[in-house]
């Protein structure tokens, strides 16, 4: 199988900003495994702004874009430098594409994207893939990595994206503030109802929330993708979804 896996920002990063290295350690070890076992895997991956204002000890997530850039630059190196050190331990080999929304609606630009992510893949590596955020500015980004993750995904004909993002999947009401909130195993069509129990989201350090998610996850039934939804505190659950067990919220490609 290839797949494509994004982890957000609240699975990376503590409240702090600081690395959470238990989440990190396992989601590497668990993913260079599942590449042992033969599978193609590709790394979307969050976190380089959050990172940056952890090295940076800034008080917050800057709203200017100036110093979110400059943090997105700082915590990219980070990142790359904590995932280069991770799978070389499972002597594994990553690779590193910074991508725009103009990269991929550019017809030519996302050519070269996919003959180098396709090459990469032949040659064995594990491609970690991130917005460039230090040059994208809203009118040429992606915006988030959700939808970024379902682009990817469908343009490397993926057999399936996994979002590991900070709950178990989506729910019937927000698990936060409603008890008798539901976990929906499988959904074969986004209803106006999911969208607006979505609501908005992010926290203070990560953009996406549940409605980036359900625009991902159109983004992948459209195109007969398959996308699932896991608790990124929880990696072991990859090795579940895998062997074929129902595990979070799994979109039904058409
Ligand atoms: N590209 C941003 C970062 O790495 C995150 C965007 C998102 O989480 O959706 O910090």
């Amino acid at each position: 199988m290839r797949i494509v896996i994004k982890v957000g920002t609240s699975t990376l990063t503590h409240a702090t900003g600081r690395m959470n290295i238990r989440h990190v350690e396992t989601l590497c070890k668990v993913l260079s495994d599942v590449k042992n076992a033969g599978h193609e895997v590709v790394l979307v991956s969050s976190g380089a702004i959050g990172m940056g204002v952890g090295k940076l000890n800034l008080r917050e997530r800057p709203s200017d874009m100036p110093t979110k850039q400059a943090a997105a630059a700082v915590g990219q190196c980070e990142l790359m430098y904590v995932y280069d050190q991770l799978f070389t331990t499972y002597s594994h080999t990553t690779a590193q594409i910074l991508l725009t929304g103009e990269d991929l609606r550019d017809e030519e630009r996302h050519q070269n994207f996919s003959n180098t992510l396709n090459r990469l893949l032949e040659l064995g590596t594990l491609p970690v893939i991130n917005e460039n955020d230090t040059v994208s500015t809203a009118e040429i980004s992606v915006g988030d990595n959700d939808t970024l993750g379902a682009l990817v995904a469908v343009s490397v004909k993926a057999d399936m994206l996994v979002v590991l993002t900070d709950t178990d999947g989506l729910y019937t009401a927000d698990p936060r503030h409603d008890a008798s909130a539901q976990l929906i195993h499988e959904v074969h069509e986004i209803t106006p109802q999911m969208r607006e129990s979505a609501g908005g989201g992010g926290t203070a350090l990560a953009t996406g929330g549940m409605a980036t998610k359900l625009i991902a996850a159109q983004i992948c039934m459209d195109a007969g993708t398959d996308m699932v939804i896991l608790n990124g505190a929880k990696p072991l659950l990859i090795y579940d979804l895998l062997d074929g067990q129902s595990v979070g919220t799994r979109f039904v490609g058409r």
